[in-house]
């Protein structure tokens, strides 16, 4: 249908602003703003009907109730609603009250068009009040995780901010033993320590079963730093408890909920975690990071090197170990499910690669032993060969017990360059 007849039957409907009028025909024309749009419809409606084309006080419009006049007012709401928060983008989603949707219905009707022609209310408001608050702040609009969330409940006269969370990458070296990646709780009392009289043996009340994690070394700090409510740490897998974790350090992401600050300097922040974690936990190469970071970080599967200290339960000569560590090199492993691994996990036989074997014999009951191998490869069990469940294993190929006492990871490897926080660094 011709837009001017569009125009003609909705304004004979009673009074309809020129927004209301402009978003019928927002899919017919790019570039303006659908007020701009109804404003040049009535005057071309005018023309042809040939009246006076003062411009007509048209009333408060039946349609969005006067709505479409208080796009500044919600920009300067919203603008209020995020005070104290810092944020770089932001989405704005409005919740129009069902009378207007209902009148928006009876207007494309009215007016002889389909239901979904034009643009809905709902998205001009969003738009608008969008583009005000931009302007206002300076910050983008982004419709993938932005860092505020607005919306707006026209009925309830209320809008509501939600901040998103925001993330801190780096790398973790662990620098001593018999520390968790994250907090471990009980499995008798399941964290609570029974509270009270009866403090559960087994944590001696903590709830905890060790002291300190490296979550606990790190995440506190950057939730402090960047004011935000909880903290959490996103390791890239985790090493044993009582192994070490040296070299490249291990990738990591902490996710710090509701902050009211991102933009934190990440050298300071790195020095802050340093001091307070006195040795224990070291890290290096923080950035800012996008949310994507946790499932790439999770995800990560990289190659490892690790460093072993070896017991045997009989003597071995060096000649012996050469070989056997010549048979592993560049085998695949068969490994089953170990038994200390938490059995909440199915069991099932997967294969890895070891790329790199090499051994040093530090005495006959001892021997130092490096891997190089695919992610996922359970080392402790390659060389004890886990009563059969792993296959080949140096114990295996020795036809000696042999046991890992110590166990370092040495390296991390694999391209996982963090998604940076692009808008922070622009200028
Ligand atoms: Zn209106
Ligand atoms: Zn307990």
């Amino acid at each position: 249908m011709d837009v001017l007849e569009v125009a003609a039957r909705a304004t004979a409907t009673g009074p309809v602003c020129d927004a209301c009028l402009g978003r019928l025909v927002a899919d017919r024309s790019f570039g303006l703003s659908n007020a701009e749009r109804g404003s040049a419809l009535r005057t071309a409606l005018a023309l042809r009907d040939d009246e006076d084309h003062e411009p007509v006080d048209t009333g408060a419009c039946w349609v969005c109730e006067g709505r479409c006049t208080e796009f500044n007012e919600w920009a300067e709401r919203a603008a209020e609603a995020a005070e104290g928060t810092e944020f770089a983008t932001y989405n704005v989603g409005t919740r129009p009250p069902p009378l207007i949707e209902e009148n928006e219905a009876l207007l494309r009707e009215e007016a002889g068009l389909d239901d979904d022609a034009g643009e809905p209310f709902k998205s001009e408001f969003n738009r608008e009040v969008g583009k005000r608050f931009g302007r206002l702040t300076g910050a983008e609009v982004s419709f993938d995780r932005p860092d505020v969330q607005f919306t707006i409940d026209l009925a309830e006269d209320e809008i509501d901010a939600k901040v998103n969370s925001t993330f801190v990458y780096g790398r973790y070296r662990k620098l001593e033993r018999d520390i968790p990646q994250t907090e471990w709780p009980c499995r008798e009392c399941k964290g609570s320590g029974r509270k009270g009289p009866d403090p559960c043996d087994h944590c001696g009340g903590s709830g905890y079963l060790y002291d300190d994690s490296v979550e606990e070394y790190t995440a506190p700090v950057v939730e402090d730093v960047m004011d935000g409510t909880e903290a959490t740490f996103h390791g890239a897998g985790r090493e044993d408890v009582d192994a070490l974790m040296l070299g490249t350090g291990r990738p990591f992401v902490i996710e710090v909920e509701e902050p009211r600050r991102r933009r934190v300097d990440v050298e300071r922040l790195q020095s802050d975690i340093n001091a307070f974690a006195d040795g224990a936990v070291e890290v290096e190469g923080l950035r800012l990071a996008t949310y994507d970071m946790v499932e790439r970080v999770k995800e990560h599967d990289a190659a490892k090197r690790y460093r072993a200290q070896v017991a045997f339960d009989a003597d071995v000569d060096a000649d012996a170990l050469a070989a056997a560590i010549e048979e592993l090199e560049g085998t695949t492993v068969e490994q089953y499910t170990p038994n200390r691994v938490d059995h909440r996990r199915a069991s099932i036989t997967r294969e890895r690669d070891v790329y790199e074997a090499t051994a040093e014999v530090d005495d006959a009951r001892r021997a130092t032993v490096e891997i190089h191998g695919e992610g996922g490869l359970y080392i402790k069990e390659l060389i004890s060969g886990d009563e059969g469940r792993t296959e080949p294993s140096l114990a295996g190929l020795l036809g000696v017990g042999a046991e890992v006492t110590a166990l370092d990871v040495v390296a991390v490897e694999g391209e996982d360059e963090p998604f940076e926080r692009e808008e922070f660094f622009r200028d």
